[in-house]
């Protein structure tokens, strides 16, 4: 925790040192996915760029509690309350209970996390597992003059709020501004004002998901419940909130003004927004034919596609530009990730075989600060990976016999390649990932020993030069047999 970290707060559009409330704990709010539809790219770059800095912080020695929610009610198809309710929609298409749904798409999106490695958040709260705690905060808001109550749906009133703060200060808009860039949305509801925005809706007869409330049998708005979660997991004021920049205009613009609302306390003090994912240079999106599925990238069964890509390959892509730049996916782009991903894991291969020297040509103590260095910069992966290409580069020389490097210098960059190509970037060696490849080395060498014993030296000379050729050495000892890749 010695790190001078600084992050990029979206509220003052500057860089600030990360200064933890309770320091060593951090509390760590990102918005999850709606589960309707199966996960899209764009979400998964988000979550792996919150995965960068969950595993950047507890590697520095926070005790970060990381809540991410799961959205399974409330989230209407436009973000200003109006379309239909994207989960009860989906079920009445499909036939099923809206709990299905939910279910189906909890556990894809919990697969294509695991899949790229993504690790689990401390807690993974569901909305419909929060409708008490929404409707105390509603209360809340109601008893302050926040809100009001229009035939059994409540409203946040947007220019009370402002009358006493700054409802734009997220998106550093002003109320005027944006209410002259609302769109009028005729006869849909009784709001007073055109930016206030549902705190509880009352169910139309056809809708699937209700509860009783004080105001009506209905369902709670969107922005409601990462309120309510956030405040019951983490207090009225934490660390971090994050979430994709999409949410900054409305979702996360309303969180702030539900908790102003409430506790008097702006949630979070550092929010963090992660850029969008183009394809092309185009936004993705299903009616330009461009939208593909993380399976579909992995088996390259896309129109758009030359070939399939690794779940690594596509991480590690997905972290070679920085997590608030836009990232533009192409096949090109994809082929440059693929070539330097198998050139930084040849390496770190090529580490575990590298005999040190009595001298050293190389000091490796200034490339760990500057990777630290890097991360310590709003987490900047991209510089991160460029100094890690030249942790490659030191590791190659020394393979070729060009470059020595002594057992003190050795162990750094050992410690450089574990903490950071595999703690913090979260990679895995794919190539070295089958996790059953010592039982079968056991029995294949024990298959030697024994066609040794019986004195059949034809087998067990087949057996150990052809392990040989795939690159496995075998050393007898008195201990027995011990293999390793070559
Ligand atoms: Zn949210």
């Amino acid at each position: 925790m010695q790190q001078n970290l600084f992050v990029y707060n979206t509220l003052s559009r500057k860089k600030e040192k990360f200064e933890p409330l309770n320091a060593p704990h951090v509390g760590m709010y990102v918005c999850g996915p709606t589960v309707y539809s199966d996960v899209h790219l764009g979400n998964c770059r988000t979550y792996i760029s919150f995965d960068l800095i969950f595993r950047y912080l507890t590697h520095i020695g926070y005790k970060v509690r990381y809540v991410r929610n799961i959205t399974d009610a409330g989230h209407l198809e436009g973000d200003a309350d109006q379309g239909e309710d994207k989960i009860s929609k989906k079920a009445k298409l499909s036939q099923l209970e809206p709990m299905e749904i939910v279910q189906k798409y909890t556990v894809g999106f919990r697969e294509v996390m695991q899949v790229f490695n993504t690790l689990p958040p401390s807690i993974e709260p569901t909305a419909t597992g929060h409708i008490i705690e929404q409707i105390e905060l509603i209360k809340v808001m109601l008893d302050r003059g926040f809100a009001y109550e229009v035939d059994g749906s409540v409203y946040f009133d947007v220019e009370k709020y402002n009358s006493s703060h700054d409802y734009g200060a997220l998106n550093g808009r002003n109320l005027e501004d944006l209410l002259n860039n609302t769109r009028v949305l005729g006869g849909q509801d009784d709001k007073k004002g055109k930016l206030d925005f549902a705190l509880w809706i009352k169910a139309k007869p056809e809708h699937l998901q209700h509860w009783p409330s004080p105001w009506s049998i209905g369902f709670p708005g969107w922005h409601l419940e990462c309120s309510a979660m956030s405040h019951k997991y983490l207090g009225d004021q934490f660390d971090i909130h994050g979430g994709g920049i999409d949410l900054v205009p409305t979702h996360h613009t309303n969180e702030i003004a539900q908790n102003i609302a409430c506790c008097d306390k702006n949630p979070a003090r550092y929010w963090i927004h992660t850029n969008m994912l183009t394809v092309n240079g185009q936004k993705m999106s299903k009616s330009l034919g461009n939208s593909f599925l993380p399976h579909e990238l992995f088996t390259g069964q896309h129109s758009i596609l030359d070939r399939g890509y690794s779940p690594m390959t596509v991480r590690f892509f997905i972290l070679q530009a920085h997590y608030r730049s836009t990232l533009d996916f192409g096949n090109e782009a994809m082929e440059a990730s693929d070539k330097g991903f198998k050139r930084l894991m040849n390496a770190v291969t090529l580490l575990d075989g590298l005999k040190a020297s009595a001298t050293t040509d190389v000091d490796l103590a200034p490339l760990q600060q500057k990777c630290y260095e890097a991360m310590n910069d709003d987490f900047n992966s991209p510089v991160l990976i460029a100094e890690l290409f030249e942790a490659t580069r030191i590791i190659n020389s020394v393979h070729d016999g060009k470059m020595k490097i002594d057992a003190a210098n050795l162990e750094v960059l050992k410690n450089i390649i574990q903490t950071f190509v595999f703690d913090v970037l979260g990679l895995k060696n794919e190539q070295a990932a089958n996790d059953d490849l010592p039982k079968v080395m056991e029995l294949v060498v024990n298959l030697r020993n024994e066609a040794k014993q019986n004195r059949d030296y034809a087998t067990s000379d087949k057996i150990r030069n052809g392990l040989q050729q795939i690159g496995f050495q075998l050393k007898d000892s008195k201990e027995g047999t011990n293999w390793s890749k070559i």
